[in-house]
């Protein structure tokens, strides 16, 4: 029988899991799949833990995810197109939900699926190697529970191990003399500890706009954040300034490009993360920065060197949940022998021209319809429900003017849903009022009725 590994069982693998269910559920045969997940639990980056550095098996810690997250876009973005907000909380709820909500519902999806069957938990992917003879994969693994290293064949290998948990850590001058405590976005956890502090974020990224809004909105004193090539240029609150490049620290300030310096307790890296594979072997091994179509992988997904390997959810992420939806049900039919791939020039070919048309793009309205238009080319090719991919491109800019309008805010505003035409209902409380991100305070005041269907 044809066996298909999945390694992680985050958003991409738990996609992949479903995708196949969902042909079986139709008629199909499909493959004998094992997914590896060396966390006791499903949900990826969004299965919290308060660990940092190693976890209790001594393995790299993967979430990067805090206690008080939300939802960084809105949720009508990354709606499943066969299993809606709808169907999970059986009523309208907010555009942002926090980290929790979210992980409810992708978990509805793959419960309500049966699909956690097939997951070998605590079992973490050591090494990868493909024989040419054979034209199979040796996939070995440790299971922590059973305490064992064990090796196993198979015919296909999707990565889905994610990419925003291998720390891009940059030096400066002074770092090993800084009195307070440097740590990277990876590590952060909880904004109560820089209560009264003055903070200063490194980095104008997604994870620096939304750690120094979490630091903003528990208490710290100051929020300073620095950038290498252009600020936010968000309108911040009074206690927020944005400076040029950090040059050095001493044991007390932070000094600028601009020549200005500042007195910091902390200093958190924002400084955004690497794709990192050391499971697998060299030929295997995907290379690229985080951007939104890299080389070598036809459509986004198939390994041209070796078109028996996936990667899932590499891409720089836009969409996030339907993306990785579109990819793994593209996977699936090159794996069920549905789709046919041309040959190795001709994918080439064809990467290249995507590649290139992304480094033509002027501005982020560009990058959503790039992504957006690869996606709809990918669900065109599979039976993925098809869903209005411009009503999220405007969702998209929506979301952008609201953040422009007031950075402190804009998860206050509320979505039409693209799947359902269901209108978000605005939240009970105001993002910044909203301190507790528990999943019960946060459906509270939903009337008692079923919470899930389905
Ligand atoms: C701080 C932060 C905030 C974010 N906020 C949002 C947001 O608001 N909205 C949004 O859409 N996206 C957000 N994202 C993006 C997020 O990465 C995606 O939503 C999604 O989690 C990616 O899914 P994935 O399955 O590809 O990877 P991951 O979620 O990273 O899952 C990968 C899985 O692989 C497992 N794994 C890794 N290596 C191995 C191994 N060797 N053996 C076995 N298992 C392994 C991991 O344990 C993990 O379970 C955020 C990311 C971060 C870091």
């Amino acid at each position: 029988m044809t066996r298909v590994a999945i390694i992680g069982a985050g958003p991409s693998g738990m996609a992949q899991l479903r995708a196949f269910q969902s042909a079986q559920a139709r008629g199909a045969e499909i493959p004998e799949m094992v997914c590896f997940e060396k966390q006791s639990d499903w949900g990826g980056q969004w299965n919290y833990t308060w660990h940092t550095g190693l976890d209790e098996h001594g393995e790299p810690v993967h979430s990067s995810m805090y206690r008080y997250l939300w939802s960084n876009g809105p949720k009508e973005c990354l709606e499943f197109a066969d299993y809606t907000f709808d169907e999970h909380f059986g009523r309208p709820i907010g555009s942002y939900p926090p980290r929790e909500v979210l992980w409810d519902y992708i978990k509805g999806r793959v419960e309500k699926a049966n699909v956690r069957q097939y997951v070998r938990f605590n079992t973490a992917v050591r090494f990868v190697s493909f024989d040419e003879t054979t034209r199979l994969f040796t996939v070995t693994v440790q299971d922590y529970e059973k305490d064992r290293i064990y090796t196993e064949q198979f015919d296909y290998v999707v990565v889905a191990s994610g990419h925003f948990s291998t720390p891009k850590i940059p030096e400066f001058p002074g770092f090993e003399h800084f009195g307070g405590r440097i740590l990277h976005a990876h590590d952060f956890r909880d904004a109560l500890e820089f209560k009264d502090k003055n903070v200063l974020i490194v980095g104008s990224s997604y994870s620096a706009e939304d750690i120094g809004s979490q630091c903003y909105k528990y208490g710290a004193k100051n929020i300073i954040s620095c950038y290498r090539t252009a600020p936010m240029g968000y309108k911040w609150p009074e206690n927020w300034s944005e400076r040029p490049q950090l040059t050095h620290v001493d044991q007390t300030h932070a000094y600028f490009k601009d020549g200005s310096s500042t007195a910091v307790d902390a200093i958190i890296l924002c400084t955004g993360y690497l794709h990192h594979f050391p499971f697998l072997e060299e030929s295997l091994r995907l290379k690229t920065n985080n951007i939104l179509y890299p080389l070598n992988l036809y459509q986004g997904v198939v390994w041209e060197q070796n078109p028996q390997l996936f990667y899932l959810g590499m891409q720089d992420q836009w969409y996030s949940f339907n993306m990785f939806d579109a990819q793994a049900w593209y996977a699936r039919d090159v794996m069920l022998g549905r789709i046919q791939l041309p040959n190795l020039e001709e994918m080439q070919a064809d990467t290249q021209v995507w590649h290139e048309q992304e480094q033509t793009l002027e501005d982020v309205h560009a990058m959503y319809k790039f992504q957006g238009d690869y996606i709809m080319r990918l669900i065109e090719q599979t039976d993925y429900p098809t869903f209005d991919i411009e009503g999220v491109r405007k969702t998209f800019m929506a979301w952008k003017q609201h953040k422009k309008e007031n950075i402190m805010t804009f998860r206050d505003h509320t979505y039409r849903s693209l799947m359902t035409g269901t209108m978000a209902a605005p939240h009970h409380t105001t993002w910044l009022q909203a301190l507790d991100d528990s999943l019960e305070a946060y459906l509270q005041e939903l009337a008692p009725v079923q919470q899930k269907v389905g």
